[in-house]
């Protein structure tokens, strides 16, 4: 991949919210997918496409996947709709390399719960509160350009204990005017592929607006760029140096041999 390449991202929505309950599709008429992307296109380095629940294949055919360095996912309310097999489709291309950011309420898609093989689950409430989330590793690309926090005047609050593996490396730590705090921002490695979860994205605030919140997204895709994309297999191999012979009884039971391949003891080692 050369320097000059751009970042292709794939901002993937569910796409429902905004089409039912009004306040979200005043804050969002063209999905959140739409600004969420709006975003990120800004930054030169970013090539950036959308795919939604409804279009077929969920927008995440493999020819798509395999043109998205990273993929970033919002979803809530028909976390179940969203097929196996595509779940299937994007695990393997997280394995192979690709990066994926998951969002909010993504922590119960099926995709984020595939790859960390736990509940996933948390504390919430939905009471406009305010979220002040510290910045715990400073030095981290993805809090680079941030302070030591940043405040979200109106939010969903999701409180601990969010039942997930422990990160590799822990971002943000967030606290609610409710007296909870919560692992906000975390990261993962899963085969070759980086993800990375952020906590913010209530639908009905207009988080994606935010300029922290693009920052740390915009951060987040950089970071979770994939360095190689190295296809699964498990071949049965050639040496790569000369093996001396090991005789045709070797490993036989009951038969210990030397390394000419001779026995030297049968049966039970004795005492
Ligand atoms: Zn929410």
């Amino acid at each position: 991949m050369s320097k000059q390449a751009k970042i292709r991202v794939t901002v993937w929505n569910e796409f429902r919210h905004e089409k039912k309950n009004e306040t979200v599709k005043k804050l969002y008429p063209k999905g959140m997918h739409a600004v969420i992307a709006a975003g990120l296109a800004k930054n030169k380095d970013m090539a950036v496409r959308t795919a939604t629940l409804d279009e077929p294949e969920h927008g995440l055919t493999e020819a798509v996947l395999r043109q998205t360095d990273v993929l970033t996912w919002w979803g809530h309310t028909a976390h179940r709709e969203v097929q196996d097999e595509i779940v299937r489709r994007v695990q393997k291309h997280v394995l192979e390399g690709m990066g994926l950011i998951v969002l909010h309420s993504g922590h119960f898609s099926k995709i984020f719960k595939t790859l960390m093989g736990t509940n996933c689950s948390l504390k919430w409430r939905e009471e406009a509160e305010k979220e002040r989330l510290w910045v715990v590793e400073r030095s981290h690309p993805i809090a680079e350009g941030l302070g030591e926090h940043f405040e979200l005047p109106h939010t969903e609050m999701y409180g601990e204990r969010f039942d997930i593996p422990k990160p590799d490396e822990l971002v943000f730590v967030s606290w609610f005017e409710g007296g909870e705090v919560f692992r906000s921002g975390c990261c993962w490695q899963r085969g070759h592929g980086r993800v990375f979860y952020f906590r913010p994205g209530h639908e009905t605030y207009p988080i994606f607006f935010d300029k922290n919140v693009r920052k740390v997204l915009t951060n987040a895709v950089r970071w979770a760029r994939p360095r190689m994309r190295l296809a699964d297999a498990c071949p049965n191999v050639k040496p790569l140096e000369t093996l001396s012979p090991k005789g045709a009884a070797f490993g036989k039971a009951g038969v210990l041999q030397d390394s000419d391949g001779k026995a030297v003891r049968k049966g039970r080692r004795g005492r």
